[in-house]
């Protein structure tokens, strides 16, 4: 199977996933899950969290307010957004955008551990506390501190394609009225280029 089919069946599942407490709330207010954006053989993979509005508008992954703030890091760094694969670990959106409950991170992730299979990208980006978490657990990565420790550190760990790097990141919403956290965000991206 292709890598655009394979995809196309994990967006086939997620539209069906009527066990997932999300479902409801997405076909009653004719919201799309957000499956993943960009190149298929990307380098760079980015997981952020949930979708927001915006998100599940369109089913396009960051494409608000935070959206703006990952285009503008992606500019900072000179890489396409289209040279990159960007996804979220919870795939509905929850809520008043609050946070993703354990069992919706539990539910949604395997979608994930397959976009990766799919992808093999050379370094996967977590764009927040809660993906950058899971890919640290993901890869067996025993560090638990916060990502107000973690981010910008690169952990090479290893796929079932070969090796991977996990660099834990702030999330781009988190910087979005607070200044020093850009700057760090900005920093923390210039680490991205050695993988281009
Ligand atoms: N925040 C996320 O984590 N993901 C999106 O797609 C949009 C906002």
């Amino acid at each position: 199977m292709s890598k655009t089919d394979e995809m196309r069946q994990i967006k086939d599942e997620v539209l069906n996933l009527k066990t997932s407490p999300l479902y409801k709330y997405r076909t009653d207010n004719k919201y799309f899950p957000v499956i993943g954006e960009g190149s298929h053989d990307a380098e760079i993979m980015f997981v952020g969290e949930a979708p927001g509005k915006t998100e599940a508008k369109t089913g396009r992954p960051f494409c608000g307010a935070a959206g703006k703030d990952l285009d503008q890091l992606l500019a900072h760094i000179g890489i396409a957004r289209a040279f990159v694969y960007i996804t979220n670990i919870v795939k509905d959106r929850p809520p008043e955008n609050r946070d993703p409950f354990p069992d919706e991170i539990a539910l949604y992730a395997p979608f994930l551990d397959r976009q990766i299979d799919i992808i093999q990208p050379k370094v996967l980006a977590g764009l927040g506390r809660f993906s950058s978490a899971y890919l640290m657990q993901l890869f067996h990565i025993n560090d638990t501190r916060p990502i107000s420790s973690l981010h910008g550190e690169i952990f090479e760990a290893t796929a079932s394609y070969g090796t991977v790097h996990i660099l834990p990141l702030y999330h781009p919403a988190a910087a979005i009225y607070n200044q020093s956290l850009k700057d760090t965000l900005k920093k923390d991206f210039t680490v991205l280029k050695k993988f281009l």
